[in-house]
């Protein structure tokens, strides 16, 4: 039987640093064709690979605290600087948020040269069976290419991501390879997801799609950024991130102006313009097609000069606090994120290793450990990747 020092199943973004890292003689498998396909897709194509201003405070987990460590040990001036160095051009889009210039596959390149450059060994098309463990490692019972084949490794890192994006070959297993060990798995829902409406509400958003406004979005946490209605309900940054704190049920607030704008705007228009409409106010301030839909239903007069002291606080209440209902989000099928994970009491925060199984690692999006929008689960990959490795390298 083909013996390891490390196994490491995911070839995604947290195996694959785990795998350039990673010391003696290592297999990393992967039951795609490629390496690193969602790093491919990311950030439409040019990979948000990190974020200047990344930090413990820019993530979910059961333990806020858990992070800490992999991210102050492995920072984004580490990675930056390793891209840096690969000649790799990139340019900060926004908020600290760094993409690369050209595409996503220069990160994939980066990555996969430096898997080659350490001797490790790749082996893609490859499905785990089953995992058995026992005093010495773990055996792996895998089939390729070539057929089914058995391997003992000393070390197993599981760094086969989260749910989203099915098709691409997103499974769970990396939850239920931990339910096998007996670590405890924290629940699990899709994250940085567009929210979904019926009825009215779905028509409105209809009747919108492609309306991209700056807005303040509130649901569990609070966000602003920008906002955007589609043909199913509602997306932008500031809806996904408030996707990955929004429960079943929940309500999202919208603030598309704020109340002392709101009253400024109606103001001056209702001294100098009286007789034109109310939505002649916002003219300028918020996208004419928005201006109609977001004053619907509030019985307003014809007329700015007629309006009456509590339709000026019907509006600024509308405005500040639009309050619409989701009847879902889009789910695993469009989300970047899955939110929960195996929960981090299992696991060392210094190595992201089993705390009751010797070798045993998980890293990345597996984790109950999750970023907002915008380079931080990327982070988090690198991080988590690089710590799980050093680990090994002072075990071995
Ligand atoms: C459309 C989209 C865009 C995104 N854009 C960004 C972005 O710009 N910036 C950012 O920070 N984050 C982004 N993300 C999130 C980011 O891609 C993930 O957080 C990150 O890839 C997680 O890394 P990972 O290594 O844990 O998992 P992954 O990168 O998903 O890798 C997991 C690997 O495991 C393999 N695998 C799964 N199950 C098995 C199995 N049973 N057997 C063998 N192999 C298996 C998969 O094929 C995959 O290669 C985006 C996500 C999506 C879906």
């Amino acid at each position: 039987m083909a013996q390891f020092d490390t196994i490491i199943i995911g070839a995604g973004a947290a195996g694959l640093m785990c795998a350039a890292q990673a010391p003696g003689r290592t297999l990393l498998i992967d039951h795609a064709k490629a390496a690193g396909e969602k790093i491919r897709i990311s950030g439409g194509g040019r990979c948000n690979f990190t974020n200047m201003y990344a930090g413990p405070e820019n993530y979910i987990s059961g333990n806020p605290h858990f992070v800490k460590s992999a991210l102050a040990r492995y920072t984004q001036w580490d990675f930056i600087d390793w891209v840096a160095q690969s000649g790799i051009a990139y340019h900060e889009k926004t908020l600290g948020q760094l993409f690369c210039d050209h595409s996503a596959k220069d990160i994939i390149n980066m990555l996969t040269s430096a898997v080659s450059a350490a001797g490790v060994q790749t082996a893609l098309n490859t499905a785990v069976q089953r995992v058995e463990n026992g005093p010495a490692g773990y055996t792996l019972h895998l089939s390729g290419p070539d057929g089914a084949y058995p391997c003992h490794t000393r070390n197993l890192v599981v760094a086969t991501g989260g749910k989203p994006i099915p098709k691409m070959g997103a499974t769970d297993f990396g939850l239920k390879l931990a339910q096998q060990f007996g670590l405890p798995i924290t629940e699990t829902f899709a994250g940085l997801v567009p929210y979904t409406f019926q009825g009215d509400t779905l028509d409105m958003c209809k009747s919108l799609a492609g309306v991209a406004f700056p807005s303040t979005m509130r649901t569990g946490a609070t966000f602003t950024e920008a906002a955007l209605f589609t043909h199913r309900g509602l997306s932008g940054p500031a809806a996904l991130q408030t996707s990955s704190y929004w429960s079943a049920g929940d309500p999202v607030s919208l603030s598309i102006l704020s109340a002392d704008e709101t009253r400024r705007l109606l103001q001056t228009a209702r001294q100098a313009h009286g007789k034109r409409s109310v939505d002649a106010a916002f003219h300028g301030a918020l996208p004419a097609r928005l201006i109609p839909v977001a004053l619907s239903g509030l019985n307003l007069p014809q007329r700015l000069g007629d309006i009456t002291t509590a339709q000026i606080d019907a509006i600024t209440d509308r405005m500040a606090n639009w309050t619409l209902h989701p009847n879902g989000t889009e789910g695993y099928r469009t989300a970047e994120v899955m939110v929960g994970g195996v929960d981090t009491d299992a696991l060392s925060s210094q190595t992201l290793q089993a705390k009751d199984h010797p070798g045993l690692y998980f890293i990345g999006e597996c984790v109950d450990v999750t970023g907002w929008l915008g380079g931080y689960n990327f982070q988090w990959a690198w991080s988590s990747g690089w710590v799980a490795a050093q680990a090994i390298k002072s075990a071995l």
